[in-house]
């Protein structure tokens, strides 16, 4: 943690302040001592000395944590009112950073549960803040969507499925877009990057949003699908299994199927249980996915778009001339 209370019960900051009077400092959410450190290797902070009444800080933060922290804090107030590890009492929850009052900005850099995730976003969303989440290294999007990065994922019309990854030892932070999963359940999309500290920050977190040219991305299908379906069948996943028994009481058999049959290949992400970051209803564009690639007539290549561009094409070729 990098503010703590001093006895006079003030807000001590470590990026602001460098020499820090006093000797005793306190947790802005439990009130529980912490104890200033200083070391080598990580920057200096504040630590509990026990964290067992703590419900506040789970552990005590890593490196990266607290660096991380530090660089976008220091981005983000050049053009921004933006304040660090605000204590929210209304939601009972320590934001990393609150920009202009309304965004919290919550660098993730270990593993939580899906409940904890649930229950922390919708608490700022109850509240009427909005939240989000960059990741560290270790949840970064890698050749599969795990279930918890598919709770990260955001939306838009601009860059359909999309998260933010920071890059500690390349100061970068990434967007990574139009996010779609292959039928080997890998991952295909884009990447843009923006270097920490460089621009306004608030503007970059809306770049999703914003009017701009529809982004295409060449997928990459595999023409030896059917193999692949065999051996899978072979192996008893249970992915394909339950694929196959969904089409034999159609009297189908996957193993009969043409390649064109399982166009478009590249689809996207879909869960069972929702996507928490997602507000938005996402059914028409499922649908509108569907319906264009099933009304193309070349199904040997596979161009995938932002969500946008479906929605358009299929109004327009359904207007009468
Ligand atoms: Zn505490």
């Amino acid at each position: 943690m990098l503010v703590a209370k001093n006895e006079q019960g003030q807000s001590i900051c470590l990026v602001k302040q460098q020499a820090v009077g006093g000797k005793k400092f306190f947790c802005p959410g439990c009130g529980g001592p912490v104890r200033l450190r200083k070391g080598q290797v990580i920057r200096p902070h504040f630590a509990h000395i026990s964290l067992k009444h703590c419900r506040y800080f789970s552990e005590n933060e890593s490196a990266q944590h607290l660096a991380l922290k530090t660089s976008v804090y220091q981005w983000a107030r050049k053009h921004n009112k933006v304040e660090l590890e605000k204590w929210l009492p209304e939601i009972e929850q320590i934001a990393d950073l609150l920009v202009e009052e309304r965004l919290a900005l919550e660098i993730q850099c270990s593993s939580l549960s899906f409940k904890r995730l649930q229950e922390r976003t919708h608490a700022y969303q109850q509240a009427g803040y909005r939240v989000l989440w960059l990741l560290g290294e270790q949840l970064w999007l890698k050749n599969r969507l795990t279930k918890l990065q598919k709770q990260f994922l955001s939306f838009s019309q601009y860059m359909g499925f999309f998260v933010w990854e920071l890059d500690l030892k390349c100061q970068r932070l990434h967007l990574r877009y139009l996010i779609h999963e292959d039928l080997h359940g890998r991952l295909q999309c884009l990447t843009e990057e923006f270097p920490l500290g460089v621009g306004n920050l608030l503007t970059i977190l809306r770049f999703p949003y914003q009017k701009k040219k529809v982004a295409v991305l060449k997928g990459r299908q595999d023409v030896q699908l059917l193999d692949y379906i065999a051996r899978q069948l072979y192996h008893h996943s249970p992915k394909w299994m339950a694929a196959q028994a969904q089409l034999y009481q159609k009297g189908g058999n996957l193993l009969m199927q043409h390649l064109d049959d399982f166009y478009p290949q590249i689809r996207p992400p879909q869960s069972r249980c929702g996507f928490v970051q997602i507000q938005e209803d996402l059914t028409d564009y499922y649908a509108n996915f569907q319906t264009y690639y099933q009304q193309l007539n070349h199904k040997d290549e596979q161009y995938l778009y932002s969500p946008v561009f479906y929605q358009t094409i299929l109004k327009k070729n359904s207007t009468p001339n």
